[in-house]
Order: structure tokens, then C-alpha cells, then sequence
């Protein structure tokens, strides 16, 4: 009897210790450079999570590099405070079929607060391309073989995946060029310094609906109803059946978080999710808000490992690793 008094002691003062989180900035690290799709979400993410987290000054940390995992090991690292998080994408279930010696395990390493969104992407060209649709990008491609430089923001990134998979694909070898993110990846390619890339809606609705950048296929099984994007065919339908590919947004923390503060932070996503200037901004640029149960902290992880056991052997087919 003694010891559950004791039990519910120490839990009741665990949680009065953590009542008034968040006291100072709760920092988001978002493992791109800034500008990019992530990097977008994280900032419209931020906005949405201010009120319902108590008016919180919410910060953004980027710490791009070796495709996100830079970042999320930062988290994985850092102290389980509940002031610093990270905003991460698909990177957090492919990384671990990636790297031969990587810094944290997802499933282990993290507190899972909820997932936040999905984002179909989109194979864009630099606009000097003379390639002007899907059929035409096939040609150029077979006519440039062993001259195609396929952006991407690091091995790891949600980018390489895709490209990863569309050159598995095509049966054509690309010279892949990384960068910390989509947004230098982005400059380059609309410099034409790279030819290709595969990335999220969220960073290439602006630039196609402004005619900056070629715009093929989605990678998604279904077209996309966003205006600037409808047009575009799916890959599936252009030759490669069964293509697939979404990216996904989650939230974490570093393992051993006090529940407390876990449970404020998932209550508050799910009161930013449902608000509709979140949800507004996030359609406009092709991005869909989750609001299943995915959006519990138990379904999020469900979900990832479920992705992790996904993409695995498709990563490990396509025969690509990192030390
Ligand atoms: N879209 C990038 C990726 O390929 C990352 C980013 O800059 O958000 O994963």
C-alpha cells in the first residue's frame, strides 16, 4: 500500500514539475536547410503550435547535412527536456537501411509525438531542359546517359529516395549531386547547374506554377487536385506501374522525455492540425494534414516502424549505402 502512495506521489510531482512547460523557447531542429519543404512545414507547423502550447516562443534549428541525418542525431542527443524536438520526414525510416554506422536508432532513440503531414513529390527539370513532358524527359534521358546530374539533398533525404527509385526504374544510371537540402538543391537546379530532381510538392508548387522549372510526373499512385499540379500525369500511369512514393512529417523528442510534457506537446499538435489556416496552407501546396490516429503518439511510432520494414529491402535491392 506504501509503495503506491509512494508511486503516486512521485508521479504527481512529476507531472507539477513540467505543469507550467513550456517556461522558455522550445526549439525545432529540422535536419535541412532553411527554405526548403521541411523546412516550410516546420515554420507553418510552428505558427500552428504557438497558441495551443501556451503562447510558446518556438524556435527553428537548421541543422542540414548527410541527407537529415545530421540533425536528427542532434536531437537524438540532446537533453530530453522537452525544449528540443525535431520536425523530421520518410528520412527517419529510410536512414537506417542507408547508413552502414548511423549516429541514433529511430525506434529507440525518440519520443514520438505525432505525425504531422503527408506530401506527394514531383520530378521537376532545370528550365533550360528541352524535354517539355514526361515522354520527352524519357528521350532526353536515353539520348544523356552518363551526362545527367540528379540533385538531391544527401543520402538519406526523402530526394535521393525517390531518385533512387526512378533510376532503378529507368534502368539509367545518374551522377547524383547532394546538398543540404532542397533549397541550395533547388538554386542549383534552377541555375542549371543540375538537370533533375525529385522533390516534395511543398517546395515545387511555387516554382512550377511560376514556370521556373519543368515540371514531368507526380509520384504519387493518384494525380494531384492542387491547380498548378493536375496536369501533371503519375508515373505509374507514364510506364512505371506500382510507383509510389510519399513523404511523410512527423514530430519527436529524445527518448525519456517526461510523459508530462510528451502529452502537452502531441494535445497541442493535434489542436495545430485542425487549424485551418495550418490546413490551408498545407492543400495549397499539395501537402495533406494527418488527422488519424497516426496523430497519437503509439500510432506515429506503429506507423514508422511499419515504414522502416517498407522500404528496407527495397533500399537494400537498390544496392546504395553510406558509412
Ligand atoms: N526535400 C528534401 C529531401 O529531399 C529535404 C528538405 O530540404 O526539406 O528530403
Amino acid at each position: 500500500m506504501k509503495r503506491f502512495v509512494l508511486a503516486a506521489l512521485a508521479a504527481a510531482s512529476a507531472t507539477a514539475a513540467f505543469a507550467e512547460y513550456p517556461e522558455k523557447a522550445v526549439t525545432i531542429v529540422v535536419p535541412f536547410a532553411a527554405g526548403g519543404p521541411t523546412d516550410k512545414v516546420a515554420r507553418d507547423l510552428a505558427e500552428a503550435l504557438r497558441k495551443p502550447l501556451g503562447n510558446a516562443t518556438i524556435v527553428i534549428d537548421n541543422t542540414g547535412g548527410a541527407g537529415g541525418t545530421l540533425g536528427a542525431t542532434k536531437v537524438a542527443r540532446a537533453s530530453n527536456d522537452g525544449y528540443t524536438l525535431l520536425l523530421h520526414h520518410i528520412g527517419m525510416a529510410t536512414s537506417p537501411a542507408l547508413y552502414r554506422s548511423l549516429q541514433f536508432k529511430t525506434l529507440e532513440d525518440f519520443e514520438y509525438l505525432g505525425m504531422v503531414n503527408e506530401v506527394p513529390m514531383t520530378l521537376i527539370g532545370k528550365p533550360t531542359l528541352p524535354a517539355n513532358n514526361y515522354a520527352e524527359l524519357v528521350k532526353w534521358l536515353e539520348a544523356n546517359k552518363g551526362k545527367i546530374n540528379l540533385a538531391n539533398a544527401g543520402l538519406g533525404a526523402a530526394s535521393h529516395l525517390c531518385g533512387l527509385l526512378f533510376q532503378q526504374r529507368m534502368n539509367i544510371d545518374m551522377q547524383t549531386v547532394p546538398y543540404k537540402g532542397t533549397a541550395p538543391a533547388m538554386n542549383d537546379l534552377l541555375g542549371g547547374q543540375v538537370d533533375i530532381m525529385c522533390d516534395q510538392t511543398t517546395n515545387t508548387t511555387g516554382q512550377i506554377e511560376a514556370g521556373k522549372v519543368k515540371a514531368y510526373a507526380v509520384t504519387t499512385s493518384k494525380r494531384l487536385h492542387t491547380p498548378a499540379l493536375a496536369k501533371l500525369p503519375t508515373l505509374d500511369e507514364s510506364g512505371l506501374k506500382g510507383f509510389d512514393v510519399s513523404i511523410w512529417h512527423g514530430l519527436y523528442a529524445p527518448k525519456g522525455t517526461p510523459k508530462a510534457v510528451v502529452d502537452k506537446i502531441n494535445a497541442a499538435l493535434k489542436v495545430a492540425l485542425k487549424d485551418p489556416d495550418f490546413v490551408k496552407r498545407q492543400e495549397a501546396l499539395g501537402a495533406v494534414v494527418v488527422t488519424d490516429a497516426r496523430t497519437n503518439s503509439a500510432d506515429h511510432k506503429k506507423f514508422v516502424e511499419a515504414e522502416i520494414a517498407k522500404w528496407g529491402p527495397v533500399i537494400k535491392a537498390a544496392g546504395q549505402y553510406a558509412d
